[in-house]
């Protein structure tokens, strides 16, 4: 099933492919090679609306739900933007949402507010130099002291970390590795807190990553979301949404690819004939189209059963795994059909076939998601 098409959401991707054409195209490469986005992009997007799509208007967001930012996310890459640009612009999707669904005021005011305003940037920190794939086995650790969490520890592969006004941050607050965790809003500046260098990468070049280190970082126990030991809940329950919108990178740099490397067939000659004119080269592209837009139609069925509040981790898993699959295929024979051009900087292609490679690591591995299928499999 398809994500029904209304009114207001024709004005949504009209919006977001206006947004991309005027306010992205003309400087993302700019700052792919800056290694960020600047901080007047979150302004600007939020003063059309944009960044607070999904987020209800209660807390200052735009109003809509996961749909909606299925449909930007989407509209943002198929308009020439890229999923680099949406894990630099939208980080916000994975830093704020445990703070929205705790309902706490004083945090919705500190940091959900000004940050769907487009005046604060927020980051996620789960993942760490020991490991990423084991939630459980964080190691970063909170000792209370009072009324304060002393914090320390070490995260990695942060996005936004370096921009990042705070940090959503995933603690154990008992032993290391123990499993009890709480999330903790730490905010840049607080003493012992550091931010490493910017993590250079294969892609995303314009999406900032860092290392974080926190010794004896004293953060006040009102920047707890939610009650102690409910952190890992919080983080899982959240998934759903990141992988889906991965998901949706996924498809939407898939068809990207497809438009990019159909329209390069149409106008390539080569022994006298364009290219699409060969059999073995449409038939090819026919396959790039088919494994896009299935990977779309399941990811949209899906999207749509999550909004709905049914239980699906499992189909959320199959959803991220066909769509990366679908992606890492068409990039590489998008680029492919591109020939040396395809190689070159000066190719929107090889951009996204940088970028793709991230989709089947982040929020999850593949590997990992197998393991969640398998479960619900039974096996
Ligand atoms: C550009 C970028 C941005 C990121 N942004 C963030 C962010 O904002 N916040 C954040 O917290 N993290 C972020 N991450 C981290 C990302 O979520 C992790 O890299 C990912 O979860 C994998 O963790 P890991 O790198 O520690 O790999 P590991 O957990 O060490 O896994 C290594 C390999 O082993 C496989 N593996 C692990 N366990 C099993 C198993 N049981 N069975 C079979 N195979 C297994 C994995 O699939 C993987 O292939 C980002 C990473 C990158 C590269």
């Amino acid at each position: 099933m398809t994500i029904v098409d209304t009114p207001e959401r024709r004005q949504l991707r009209e919006l977001t492919r206006a947004f991309v054409t005027k306010e992205v195209l003309p400087y993302l490469d700019d700052w792919e090679r800056a290694g960020e986005v600047p901080r007047s992009l979150h302004e600007t997007a939020a003063k059309i609306g944009l960044l607070g799509i999904g987020f209800p208007e209660s807390v200052g967001g735009s109003g809509g739900d996961l749909l909606d930012s299925i449909l930007v996310t989407e509209e943002i890459i198929r308009s020439g933007g890229s999923s680099g640009l949406i894990a630099a612009l939208f980080t916000h999707g994975i830093a704020l949402p445990h703070m929205v669904a705790s309902r706490d005021d004083g945090l919705l005011e500190r940091y959900v507010r000004p940050t769907l305003a487009g005046t604060m940037i927020g980051s996620l920190a789960i993942t760490e130099p020991d490991g990423g794939s084991d939630v459980a086995g964080i190691r970063t650790c909170a000792r209370r002291d009072g009324d304060h969490y002393v914090v320390n520890g070490a995260k990695t592969y942060i996005t936004s970390g370096i921009r990042a006004d705070f940090v959503t941050t995933a603690v154990c607050t008992d032993f290391p590795g123990s499993g009890s965790l709480s999330l903790l809003v730490i905010e840049k500046g607080l003493p012992g807190f550091t931010v490493g260098r910017r993590l250079e990468k294969l892609g995303w070049h314009c999406s900032d990553t860092a290392e974080l280190s926190f010794v004896d970082v004293r953060v006040p126990v009102t920047n707890r979301i939610g009650p102690e030991d409910t952190g890992f809940l919080a983080i899982m329950q959240q998934f759903a949404t990141e992988r889906l919108s991965l998901a949706t990178q996924a498809y939407a740099t898939a068809q990207r690819c497809v438009e990019l490397a159909t329209r390069w067939c149409r106008d390539r000659s080569t022994f006298g004939r364009p290219l699409a004119s060969r059999q073995l080269v449409r038939h090819r592209l026919a396959e790039m189209h088919t494994r896009a837009e299935a990977a779309r139609e399941y990811v949209h069925d899906v999207a749509e059963r999550v909004a709905a509040g049914e239980p699906v981790v499992t189909e959320v898993a199959m959803a991220k795994n066909v769509a990366v699959a679908a992606c890492d295929f068409v990039v590489d024979a998008a680029l492919q059909l591109h020939g040396g051009f395809g190689y070159l900087r000066d190719a929107e292609v090889e951009r996204h076939y940088r970028d793709a490679r991230i989709l089947g690591i982040g929020g999850g591995t593949t590997e990992i998601m197998n393991e969640i299928i398998a479960k619900g499999m039974g096996l």
